[in-house]
């Protein structure tokens, strides 16, 4: 067996490294089943750097095939890579090198406690350890510095090869891409944001159709205290042994509307230093990722796209914007209380939740972070590599 295949210790913080560009990883998706664990699957179909080996979910998953259990909500087939893996329970013993959890939150916690100590790097959505003080929260164009926390939360926790990495809530994914440019360029200083959350940001079965026919819930539970607190941490930095917080003012009202796919975020903001509407917009349109974001698969080059119609951006006609990685922004203009107001959307389940796990794990591979644990038997293809 080749060293890559033995010793993952060595490659850490390693950039893109041999065993990435010989074989794919494998990877196992806790919570398969979900609305979030389908998206999953969908863009893990045909990713050039991970293949999909291992599908788990609750009790009444476990042991049937992943066709037979999923209640599938994507459009086209379940894709044939995923169809007849056997669904397994939440023991840390899944053949793969690291793990996605999209698991209910009621579960996640300690699942990925047991994962990360059983030597898996996991990369969750869920809310449980997001805000740990060990815990990287990362949207790598924003708070790619996080990662320097994995040793500290390994040596803390006496955690060996596995760690925990989590993105943050679906809303504020596409919110801090937006906050960060202006953050960077000006300033910020007070934040107000009022959601329009769709419905499959509430999982499967999610919210009763009697309630969202035709109607706007005023409440989504946990949101508002998800997006007033989730923003500190990732425009705050890692100063070697802790976050420290960014120290804006924030404030969220948060709804749920009947719409399928696409979070809608009205915002008012103050920002430090004063800037025109015109350098608003082209800070925001401007806003380019670094070289090493640039180079993983899932990334835009400019993730914040900025419409000028005066009716744009809409869920139904915009979700999809750059694969669904886009925070899309629109009707930027003034705020007679606080000085800019403007309207974003970004895709809950891809930019909020699958697709920003999966570029978590790209980033996380080019550094050589997803190499160290090396599970169980190594696939067909690693041994016919080595
Ligand atoms: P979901 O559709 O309800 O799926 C939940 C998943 O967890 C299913 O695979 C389910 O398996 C599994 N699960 C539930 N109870 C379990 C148990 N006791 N043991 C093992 N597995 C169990 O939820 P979702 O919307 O995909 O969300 C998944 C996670 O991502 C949640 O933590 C959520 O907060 C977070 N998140 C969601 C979004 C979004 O837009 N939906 C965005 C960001 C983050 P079965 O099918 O076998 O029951």
């Amino acid at each position: 067996m080749s060293m890559e295949f033995s010793s993952g210790r060595a490659h850490r913080g390693a950039p893109c490294n041999k065993a990435q560009a010989s074989r794919k990883l494998r990877v196992g998706i806790l919570g398969a089943t979900g609305v979030v664990g389908q998206r999953l699957v969908h863009l893990l179909a045909n990713h050039p750097w991970f293949e999909l080996t291992e599908v788990a979910a609750s009790e009444r998953s476990s042991g049937k095939t992943y066709g037979e259990a999923v209640c599938w909500h994507l459009d086209g087939p379940i894709p044939i890579t995923a169809h007849g893996l056997l669904v397994k329970g939440l023991e840390p013993s899944l053949d793969c090198d690291f793990v996605f959890s999209a698991l209910d939150s009621s579960v996640a916690g300690p699942a990925e406690e047991a994962f990360a100590r059983a030597g898996y790097p996991v990369i969750s959505n869920s809310r449980n350890h997001r805000m740990d003080p060990d815990v990287p929260l990362l949207i790598p164009e924003v708070s790619a510095a996080h990662l320097d926390a994995i040793p500290l939360q390994q040596k803390r926790r006496g955690y060996t090869s596995g760690f925990m990495v989590t993105n943050p809530n679906c809303s504020t994914a596409g919110l801090v891409l937006v906050l960060k440019p202006l953050a960077d360029a000006f300033g910020l200083d007070k934040v107000l944001i009022v959601t329009l959350q769709a419905i499959s940001g509430a999982g499967y079965p999610g919210v009763p159709a009697l309630d969202m026919q035709a109607n706007v819930v005023p409440f989504v539970s946990g949101e508002e205290e998800k997006i007033e607190s989730e923003p500190q941490k990732l425009l705050g930095r890692w100063d070697g042994s802790r976050f420290v917080e960014a120290g804006l003012g924030l404030s969220a009202h948060c709804n749920r509307v009947p719409v399928v796919d696409g979070h809608l975020e009205c915002v008012s903001l103050s920002l430090k230093k004063t800037a025109s509407l015109a350098e608003v917009r082209e800070c925001l349109r401007h806003f380019k990722v670094t070289r090493e974001v640039q180079g993983l698969p899932s990334a835009l080059k400019n993730p914040v796209v900025v419409l000028d119609e005066q009716d744009r951006p809409q869920p139904r006609r915009d979700v999809e914007c750059g694969n669904g990685m886009a925070a899309v922004v629109g009707r930027i203009r003034e705020c007679p209380v606080l000085g800019v107001k403007l309207t974003l959307l970004s895709h809950n389940l891809v930019r909020g939740a699958a697709g920003a796990a999966l570029l978590n794990a790209e980033l996380l591979a080019s550094r050589g972070l997803l190499t160290a644990a090396l599970h169980s038997k190594p696939s067909a293809d690693v041994l016919a590599i080595s």
